[in-house]
């Protein structure tokens, strides 16, 4: 029965994409059925930071050394006029929550391959403000998180609270942006957290100051084993 219903499922989605093909985000061209966002050409042109093999890398520079966090990793570098950079806003700005969680699941499933498996006992992802949270929906950034937990073979926690809303950051200098940022995170339940490796999960990496502050809000109410940091995209710092 159970084997009957997967024969009528694959042969439903089969239809499915031959009446509503999925096609590339990145460069446009029909996905095979293995395929998820991107193309396999896509996929390998993809341009990787590599940061997860770099014990002092950008990401530990923008939040001020690397005393506070152990791995710090992010997938592709975020130019904004790439097709790429286009993945991570239609996980935040479409309504395409199901974007932010493959964008997980693809990451994760490389950071497995390479042995990151196990190397962290639960993702806290950037929480939105609820304000926003109620205009949007949902939170990129869990989606992300659900994505890679799924692969990586870990939890996901919704210890990171935000406190406030913050203006926005576009056009802000690296010390305002802080300034801006500062005091927006807190922990809740800090006590769950004690003696875990825990990564802060975002969709971007700029300036760092929003990894800052909730790394600030972690070493400030909870005792951790290990703090680190996975991200989709990283800005090139100019
Ligand atoms: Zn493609």
């Amino acid at each position: 029965m159970g084997r009957c219903r997967d024969i009528i499922g694959m042969l439903a989605k089969g239809t499915l994409d031959w009446v509503f093909p999925r096609t590339c985000r990145v460069c446009g061209q029909t996905l095979m059925a293995d395929e998820r966002l991107m193309c396999l050409g896509c996929m390998a042109d993809l341009p990787r930071t590599g940061l997860h093999h770099i014990d002092f890398n950008t990401i530990h520079q923008r939040v001020g050394g690397s005393q506070l966090i152990d791995i710090a990793a992010g997938w592709f570098y975020y130019y904004s006029d790439s097709p790429y950079a286009a993945l991570v806003r239609e996980a935040k700005y479409n309504d395409r929550p199901s974007t932010g969680y493959t964008l997980g699941r693809l990451y994760g499933k490389e950071l497995a391959d390479e042995g990151f498996a196990g190397r962290f006992d639960v993702l806290l992802p950037v929480p939105l403000y609820r304000n926003k949270l109620l205009k949007r929906g949902y939170n990129q950034s869990e989606e992300i998180a659900r994505g890679l937990a799924e692969e990586l073979g870990c939890d996901v926690g919704d210890n990171l609270t935000a406190l406030r809303a913050h203006s926005t950051q576009t056009r802000r200098s690296s010390f305002e942006r802080y300034e801006n940022v500062r005091g927006t995170y807190g922990v809740c339940h800090g006590d769950e957290l004690a003696g875990l490796n825990v990564a802060i999960v975002d969709d971007i990496v700029t300036t760092g100051s929003t990894i800052l502050d909730c790394v600030t809000a972690l070493c400030t109410a909870a005792e951790p084993a290990s703090v680190n940091v996975l991200t989709i995209g990283v800005t090139k710092m100019r």
